[in-house]
């Protein structure tokens, strides 16, 4: 691949990888080490084709429906959020499942099942079709209605009696605080929770990448499209001054003819490495410099299933003779190593073992 030879390269921090996403590729990882293929995996497991295909090549098939699990083989459900009858049916049909949902998606869930019992009607501010809006509104249907525009907030029926105002983890900022103020209007007294819905990784990384957008001739914006934080960080981009923003999945998508200062940064389902490659090829004349607007030091564990899994593994069997491999598996408390690194690791390690 050609090196693009721009001038400089501003690289937003942070970028990447969330917790969330952290905690479930981990937790893929390690289904993948502790059962024979096919793991399968309900919805992809975080919006990333990199990641998707990484974990393909390991032996993961991605399904849309659980009837796709063969009875008895092991699934998880991805980082987004599945519907209660979605949960239950793979409990049903597996014998082993587990839940690599988000926690910030368990309470936004949480939101709307306390509201919905209290009998409020619920307007949730999500996209149409995305798995996190899919599995939310699922909790309560009958409650909720999901919008996405404020053309459609004035479309919507006069609602009577009490109201609340939920939204997706992963909106753009400046689009959740038009539509929420609109919504505000419209329904003095509505509930919103204290603290945004909006998740630290999508706010953190629409930060960084404002700081870096009036900057820079051009943002490249690593992520896939179906990615919701991906899209949020595009708009972002163009809204803080880009005038040409790039969305990629790796280095092989860059434009050629990019010049000048490139701002750079990554959904938070986008691996590290595909970052470090998109740089490589950029080759900047003047260096790489890092826009820091906030340490990110967030860590959730693996889902309550898997570490019921891991205890009786542990207490069946030294890990150590179950998986030999065990340099390359994360362990059940891991917030030291990056699952961008792990998996990469897993996936050199499992090439190696099957060279002649
Ligand atoms: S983007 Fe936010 S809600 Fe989604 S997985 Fe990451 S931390 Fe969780």
């Amino acid at each position: 691949m050609d090196h693009v030879d721009v001038e400089k390269v501003l690289l937003a921090r942070p970028r990447g990888f969330c917790a969330g996403v952290e905690m479930a590729i981990k937790s893929l990882t390690w289904m993948v080490r502790i059962f024979e293929p096919p793991v399968y995996c309900f919805h992809e497991i975080v919006h990333n084709k990199v990641v998707v295909a990484r974990f393909e090549q390991l032996g993961v098939r991605f399904v849309n429906a659980i009837s796709d699990v063969p009875a008895g083989s092991p699934v998880m459900l991805s980082a987004h959020g599945s519907a209660p009858e979605t949960v239950e049916c793979a409990r049903r049909r597996s014998a082993v499942s587990v839940n690599a949902v988000c926690p910030l998606v368990t309470k936004v869930h949480h939101e709307v099942r306390v509201r919905s019992r209290r009998g409020s009607s619920i307007i949730y501010v999500g996209h149409k079709n995305h798995d996190e809006a899919l599995g939310t509104v699922a909790i309560a249907p009958d409650s909720i209605t999901l919008i996405e525009t404020e053309a459609e907030l004035d479309e919507m029926a006069e609602i009577s009696g009490p109201v609340a105002l939920i939204s997706q983890t992963t909106l753009s900022m400046d689009d959740w605080a038009e539509i929420r103020e609109q919504v505000i209007r419209k329904y003095p007294g509505i509930w919103m929770a204290n603290k945004s819905d909006l998740c630290f990784a999508t706010t953190n990384r629409q930060l960084a990448v404002r700081e870096l957008s009036s900057r820079s001739d051009s943002v490249v914006v690593i992520g896939s499209e179906n990615s919701s934080n991906t899209i949020a960080l595009e708009r972002t981009a163009r809204k803080y001054g880009a005038s040409h923003v790039y969305r990629v999945n790796g280095p092989f998508e860059l434009p050629d003819d990019l010049v000048g200062v490139v701002g750079v940064t990554a959904g938070a389902s986008a691996p590290e490495d595909v970052v470090e490659a998109v740089i490589e090829r950029l080759n900047p004349k003047h260096g790489v410099d890092e826009i820091l607007v906030s340490e990110e030091e967030e860590y959730f564990p693996p889902p309550p299933e898997l570490r019921d899994i891991l205890k009786v593994l542990t207490a069946a069997v030294s890990l150590a003779l179950l998986c030999p491999r065990s340099d390359v598996m994360p362990t059940d408390n891991d917030s030291s190593s990056d699952a961008s690194s792990i998996l990469g690791k897993l996936l050199a390690s499992l090439a190696r073992s099957v060279q002649p």
